[in-house]
């Protein structure tokens, strides 16, 4: 069988050691239970939490994104609407930002997962 490549493990949500593993319990549109994580991998047994507050870290990658959503929405708005007035900006970024809340709390994870959990890829764990 192909091994899954890193970056589409990653937009997959799957477990970093084998590649297969859901992280996530319910599928991207779930938008009432998005956050809920396996504790465990459903193919390999790897615990996704591999310390006590690991994910704390996954707040930075989460900062990351959000800046680059209001960055995005705020020149979208610019340019779009050709400088709207200040209340339209404060009242749709933060809408933008509540929209994109399963992006931002799943993918965060994954990236923090992928990049400082010292944990990669195992062909032992994928069959
Ligand atoms: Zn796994």
């Amino acid at each position: 069988m192909l091994k899954k490549s890193r970056g589409q493990a990653i937009l997959e949500g799957r477990c970093p050691r084998c590649r297969k593993g859901n992280m996530f319990v319910y599928p991207f549109s779930n938008f009432l239970k998005f956050y809920k994580m396996h504790t465990h991998c459903p193919v390999c047994g790897l615990r996704f939490e591999i310390e006590p507050g690991f994910f704390f870290g996954s707040m930075y990658i989460s900062y990351i994104f959000s800046v680059g959503i209001l960055l995005g929405s705020s020149f979208l708005l610019y340019f779009t609407l050709n400088d709207p007035k200040m209340w339209v900006y404060i009242v749709v970024i933060p809408l933008v930002t509540l929209l994109f809340l399963p992006f931002l709390f799943r993918y965060s994870r994954i990236v923090y997962m992928y990049l400082f959990s010292g944990i990669s890829y195992n062909n032992k764990y994928s069959n």
